[in-house]
């Protein structure tokens, strides 16, 4: 099977979803990385080729990276000799990808917990529904697109890496009527993005709007802090922490949710996360109802004592 990965990558370096991305192309067939934008620094394309791109694909585009029409135009014209493409699922890829569906007649999924060939044709599986559904989907069509949610496969290196071959890509861009004009990075929280942690600690209501607990355990555990929106809206942390339906939906490998309910707008965002650990006052908090591990007690206690056991293994 032909596979091509578009490369997700922030100021020039590629990111870790993106090497998961490609870690499940493998399983697909031998990938091609899709690369939009000023070219990869060879640090790029050396790391791109350890996680088993067989070739780096260079579509200089600019600030055609930035608009959906140019940028649909660009992987089309990357990706004509594949018959799969796995892109991260983000606000921006999501509208990129159904552009570049309608230009190439691909079947598309997205927000995908995962993707395997049955029978010679992609099968995604994914939750819905705040997690309420587990779906499988098979795409018929004779070009495939997967749309695939960060930390729902290990990224690991292939086992026989190669070094990959930059080839260029020749674009011709469509007219757009948008232009991109200034481009200002939103300031992130320390460490890595909250959609992409593999740990997240979050704290909610019951933190009394005191997350020094809170961000010591999700520092402890390399994770971004994550909140409810009781507590953005207290003004105890800034709204880009907020997890649930109208803040971040996130998928870490571990979810722990720190004096928070559990309200079905909150479960919504954090629900099809691999492990949840709920700490609560409340024994019949419905986020218990979610967890895999709940303890019942005041955050104050416990975050303390769990950080403690948590350097005495460390330091075992
Ligand atoms: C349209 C809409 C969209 C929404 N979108 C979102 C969203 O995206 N994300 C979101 O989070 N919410 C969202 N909400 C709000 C949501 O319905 C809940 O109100 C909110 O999630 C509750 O936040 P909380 O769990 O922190 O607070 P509470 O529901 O008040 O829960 C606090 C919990 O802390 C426990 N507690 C108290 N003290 C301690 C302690 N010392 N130690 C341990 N536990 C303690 C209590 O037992 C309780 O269970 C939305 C609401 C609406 C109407």
């Amino acid at each position: 099977m032909s596979v091509a990965v578009l490369i997700e990558q922030r100021g020039g370096e590629v990111t870790r979803p993106a090497l998961e991305a490609l870690t499940l192309a493998r399983s697909l067939g031998s990938p091609v990385a899709v690369w939009l934008g000023d070219a990869p620094s060879a640090d790029a394309v050396a790391q791109l080729g350890e996680y088993g791109a067989t070739e780096v694909r260079v579509a200089s585009v600019g600030d055609g990276a930035r608009l959906p029409a140019q940028a649909a135009a660009a992987i089309a014209a990357a990706t004509a000799d594949t018959s799969v493409l796995i892109v991260i699922s983000t606000f921006v890829t999501k509208e990129i990808v159904t552009r570049l569906a309608v230009l190439t007649g691909a079947g598309v999924v997205v927000d995908a917990a995962g993707a395997e060939l049955v029978e010679g044709k992609v099968e995604t599986f994914q939750t819905v529904f705040a997690a309420t559904w587990n779906v499988r989907t098979r795409i018929d069509a004779e070009r495939a697109i997967v749309g695939i949610r960060p930390n729902t496969t290990q990224a690991s290196p292939a086992d026989q890496p190669g070094a990959a071959t930059v080839v260029d890509v020749a674009v011709e861009l469509p007219e757009t009527r948008e232009r991109v004009t200034h481009v200002e990075p939103v300031a992130q929280q320390d460490g890595v993005p909250l959609s992409e942690a593999p740990v997240v600690v979050s704290g909610g209501r019951g933190t009394g709007g005191d997350y020094t607990l809170v961000s010591e355990l999700a520092e402890l555990l390399g994770g971004a802090v994550g909140a409810s929106r009781d507590a953005t809206d207290e003004g105890w942390i800034s709204h880009e922490h907020m997890v649930g339906q109208t803040g971040t939906t996130v998928t870490p490998a571990l979810y722990v949710a720190c004096g928070i309910s559990g309200a079905v707008h909150h479960r919504g965002g954090m629900q099809a996360s691999g492990t949840i650990v709920s700490i609560n006052m409340d024994p019949d908090a419905p986020i218990f109802e979610i967890s895999d591990f709940g303890v019942v007690g005041s955050l104050f206690d416990v975050i303390p004592q769990a950080i403690e056991r948590i350097k005495a293994h460390r330091g075992a």
